[in-house]
């Protein structure tokens, strides 16, 4: 396995094709610094004895430990050590953890294309199962490029007027495929050795071109990553960890790319866009499951911390609140453990988790996130967006009146007040804070997309039957169903 150091010297040598601002960068630039020590946290805690368990898993392609952000799980308890993982990961690094986006999608690959081999006798499956060894060997990184430009949302790929809007192949070769298009909002490209490159959407026959899959490395050419960084506003004097995080997102352009053969997994099987765009959604929602857990943790953390410096943590109204983010956080978090309990086993070995249970504790997340803001806001008050730069606290003469006035809790020193309010403002009234909304809301599918799923899959059809049963319209209530179903142990 690759420690951080060997991580960051391997993304040193990618060429230069990130853009900020009007110029191209290199990745060492101090504004895309901040995910990549998000991404060095993936593997500076794979190193250690205490997280080995958690952190690595024995692969059945290498015979070895690696990472487990690079191995698929093959149980319920490798599902539920990706959820622990992905939470406590999280936690340390002020939320999104960012390598699971690529991880979700080796997981939709390792499935469709041993379901596309089955069905068109193609060779996907062992063109991807090379992939994942050569990717476990080197213990690397990926973006999950799915969500296209999609120009005008009401038309399908093949009926817009531009028909680069949606990623599609514009000629097949014998040595490979050329693609042209763009993916946005693609998390840590920027600091990424590989794109996995995936359908965005159910396609018909007339879009096959769009249904295409792919790897290349993050520097391939005829790639462009046109990037926007965000991060917390910088510490001269109070360093404190989560000010050294941060993430990028960026628009990948794909100019007439050449994609070699045996990386792609994907070319024209349209009736699989929808299966393999969903089993990236579902993984993904799966993921979610720990780390929407770990960004309630530090919002309560954060709120009975500020609570407390405004020594205000008994009063019964914030008792109540806080209680709110254990309400949402540890739902989602057990619904996240009850899709692994009650997950299956697909054919490729790959197991997968319950469609039912992580999309209902998704959407739930993704509901609730403004109002857990909310609660930070309403406990704090309004210093957490009027505090005064953190220069001032430190020069002549508003030093004095600062340490002076911004203490509230009599126990606490000036310092820590300063440092709990410096927090709230990096948590609470930052350009990250927006993003967390944001991502909250629509990272992995916005709720629409959950309902879309659950309306598609729920049955309804069932609880029918309970109210016919219950309303004497029916004689029977057939539960057979539900007594044959157990959790897979
Ligand atoms: C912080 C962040 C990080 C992200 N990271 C990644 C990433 O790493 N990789 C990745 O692939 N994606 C990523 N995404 C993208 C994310 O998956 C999408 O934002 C999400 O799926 C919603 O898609 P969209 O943004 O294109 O919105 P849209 O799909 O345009 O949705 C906007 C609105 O239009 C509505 N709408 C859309 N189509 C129709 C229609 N046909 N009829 C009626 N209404 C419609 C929707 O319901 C919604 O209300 C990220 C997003 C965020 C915010």
């Amino acid at each position: 396995m690759r420690t951080s150091a060997e991580y960051l010297s391997d993304l040193m040598k990618l060429k230069a094709n990130v853009y900020v601002g009007g110029k191209t960068v290199g990745r060492d630039d101090p504004r895309i610094m901040p995910g990549i020590r998000v991404m060095s946290t993936t593997f500076d805690w794979a190193q250690g004895p205490d997280w080995e368990d958690l952190m690595t898993a024995t692969s059945p392609l290498t015979g070895g430990r690696v990472n487990r952000f690079t191995c698929p799980p093959r149980n319920p308890y490798d599902l539920m050590q990706k959820q622990k993982m992905i939470r406590l990961l999280a936690q340390r690094a002020g939320g999104c953890i960012q390598r699971c986006m690529g991880y979700d999608a080796l997981i939709a690959l390792s499935i469709a294309t041993k379901e596309m081999d089955d069905k068109y006798g193609t060779e996907y499956n062992r063109r991807f199962t090379n992939y994942l060894k050569y990717y476990q060997e080197r213990d690397l990184t990926a973006a999950c490029a799915q969500t296209d430009m999609k120009g005008d949302r009401t038309k399908r790929p093949s009926e817009q007027s531009d028909p680069d809007a949606y990623v599609h192949v514009v000629e097949v070769r014998n040595d490979g495929i050329v693609v042209r298009g763009a993916k946005i909002s693609i998390t840590m490209v920027a600091y990424a050795d590989e794109i996995i490159v995936i359908p965005t959407r159910a396609m018909r026959e007339s879009d096959k071109d769009y249904a295409v899959a792919f790897a290349i490395p993050a520097d391939w050419d005829g790639v462009r990553l046109i990037t926007r960084p965000v991060w917390v506003r910088e510490r001269k004097e109070l360093g404190a960890p989560l000010a050294e995080y941060g993430v990028s997102d960026s628009v990948v352009v794909f100019d007439n790319t050449f994609i070699p053969k045996e990386r792609v997994f994907m070319c024209k099987e349209w009736e699989f866009g929808r299966r393999l765009a969903l089993l990236f959604a579902d993984s993904h929602r799966h993921s979610y499951t720990g780390c929407k857990p770990a960004v309630s943790d530090i919002l309560c953390g954060v709120t009975a911390l500020v609570a407390e410096a405004n020594n205000i943590e008994g009063i019964a109204h914030v008792r109540q609140k806080l209680s709110e983010f254990a309400g949402g956080g540890e739902l989602s978090y057990a619904a996240g453990i009850a899709s692994a309990l009650f997950g299956e086993r697909t054919s490729s070995g790959t197991f997968f988790p319950n469609a039912t249970y992580v999309n209902v504790g998704r959407r739930l997340m993704g509901e609730t996130i403004y109002h857990e803001y909310n609660i930070l806001t309403e406990i704090a008050g309004g210093l957490l967006v009027t505090l005064p730069f953190e220069e001032d606290f430190f020069a002549e003469p508003t030093k004095q009146d600062l340490d002076k006035y911004i203490k509230r809790n009599p126990k606490l020193s000036s310092e820590e007040q300063h440092r709990i309010w410096r927090l709230v403002e990096s948590v609470g009234a930052s350009a990250m804070t927006s993003w967390y909304q944001i991502a909250g809301v629509h990272g992995g599918g916005s709720p629409i997309m959950e309902t879309i799923t659950l309306n598609a899959e729920y049955d309804y059809e069932s609880k029918k039957d309970i109210a016919k049963y219950l309303a004497g319209i029916s004689k029977e209530l057939d539960q057979s169903k539900y007594l044959k179903e157990k959790p897979t142990f």
